[in-house]
């Protein structure tokens, strides 16, 4: 197999190039935007929740989280509490839940308070949970397992005890051989045990990844998500001086090992999501699920939705979230109005992220407007040999998840460089002369 191998011909063209650069405009924000609250989709979509807490914080990750402390979490659950309710007294209806972090493991009793309030105002279909290995305990497992999770994420990164200690992660989350044993004995607690892991470090040989993969299918969980390593503005130099920076194209190499060595135990769900053999009912849900919802609304501090072709995104702010909260409002104070041409490239990029893109999706959502408007990009794609059309859908061919693999990576990068705006009003809390902290200031204002 060499698809990918030294890159994909044709994926630095200049054509190529722009369009790459275009898809990942998609998630800029300018800030100049009055936000009106979201109107209610007539069907149900995902609701995404975001717990930014972590017990410790990984230098190379891009994520919106601040450390953790008992009371400030408390405090914090309850205010997501009402902005759930206040999602279901404006009529939402939602069938699939994620809650993603952050570590949302970090307070059980107030995550199963905010999953049995979730379950009380919508017939909820699936449900997400991410956690890492220090949080694999039985009595933990159990009240998850009590509370329905369908679908468990580890965030596991790798199991070379090298790696893990550059990424700051052995201290607190032990040694591979220890989170691999903590693995074995949660599996067969959920439908899906996913396992969250990285590549393309700097340090990591092709010996590492090769373990890692066999560890994985040691292991037989379900699932298996392997992300490339991906930075952002406030990360890079750090990143850079305590990972160091693989050679550029490595990437390619290193995915094309993934694709080989996971097959065929496990089939791709999305370009980085392995899956085992589906259930017996629809697909699997993944972490991307952005690739199978057509709108998803977050709800949290740091938490993005896509309803009626406009981008929002809650405030970075734990104190600013809960004013807004207080006020009765939603935590949104970012959208972006995607325009037409946008929204098509937005889809094309997602939907081939899960693998296809049905004709019938394309006609229902947008007629045949799309086949003009989209030539370009479906010409630059197929003259690279990324996509093929088949009778029902448009599919990525090998050479195209390599592609989609590295476009989602500038993509997601460019979710990060928004972040780091973002984080800004965190900075200025944490340092803020008086200290003008979430717990305090909550307690302060009288809320709940
Ligand atoms: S990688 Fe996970 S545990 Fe580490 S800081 Fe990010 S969200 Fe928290």
């Amino acid at each position: 197999m060499t698809e990918c191998r030294g890159g994909v011909p044709g994926f630095k063209a200049p054509f190529v190039r722009v369009l790459r650069r275009e898809f990942a405009i998609v998630t800029r924000f300018d800030g100049s935007l009055p936000v009106a609250p979201i109107a209610a989709p007539s069907a149900p979509c995902q609701l995404y929740v975001h717990v930014p807490f972590c017990e410790s914080l990984c230098p190379f990750c891009s994520f919106h989280r601040v450390k953790y402390r008992e009371e400030k979490s408390r405090e914090y659950f309850a205010m997501l509490r009402r902005e759930i309710r206040l999602y279901c007294d404006r009529g939402f209806t939602f069938g699939d839940v994620y809650v993603g972090g952050g570590t949302p493991t970090v307070n059980p009793r107030e995550l199963i308070e905010t999953v049995r309030l979730i379950r009380a105002c919508w017939p909820i279909r699936t449900l997400s949970v991410e956690t890492n290995p220090n949080h694999l305990r039985p009595d933990l497992l159990d009240a998850l397992q009590g509370a329905g999770v369908d679908r468990l994420s580890v965030g596991v990164q790798s199991f070379d005890d090298m790696l893990l200690r550059a990424m700051r992660r052995y201290e607190p989350y032990g040694s591979g051989a220890r989170i691999a044993a903590q693995l074995a004995a949660a599996r067969g607690r959920f439908p899906t045990l996913n396992v969250d892991m990285i590549f393309n470090f700097a340090e990591q040989t092709h010996e590492s990844l090769k373990r890692d993969l066999a560890i994985v299918r040691e292991l037989e969980v379900e699932q298996v998500s392997f992300y490339p390593l991906m930075s952002a503005t406030s990360t890079a130099r750090h990143m850079a001086k305590s990972l160091g920076v693989a050679a550029p194209g490595r990437e390619f190499e290193y995915y094309e090992r993934i694709l080989e060595l996971l097959r065929p135990a496990y089939e791709p769900s999305s370009a980085w999501c392995f899956s085992r053999a589906a259930p017996r009912s629809g697909p699997r849900p993944i972490d991307e699920y952005v690739t199978q919802q057509d709108e998803y609304v977050g709800v949290g501090s740091g938490a993005f939705s896509y309803v009626g072709g406009r981008l929002y995104s809650t405030t970075f702010s734990l104190n600013r979230y809960r004013e807004r909260i207080a006020a009765g409002e939603s935590g949104i104070t970012e959208c972006k109005v995607l325009t037409l041409k946008q929204r098509m490239r937005y889809d094309f990029l997602m939907r081939l992220f899960g693998l296809s893109l049905p004709y019938a999706f394309i006609t229902a959502k947008y007629g045949r407007s799309f086949w003009w408007r989209m030539a370009p990009e479906l010409a630059a794609m197929r003259l690279i040999g990324a996509i093929r059309y088949d009778a029902d859908a448009i599919r990525l061919t090998q050479r195209g998840m390599c592609c989609w693999m590295s476009m989602m990576s500038e993509f997601f990068t460019a979710v990060n460089t928004f972040r780091d705006k973002m984080r800004r009003h965190i900075r200025a809390e944490e340092y803020r002369p008086g200290g003008a902290d979430f717990g305090r200031a909550a307690r302060g204002a009288g809320t709940p």
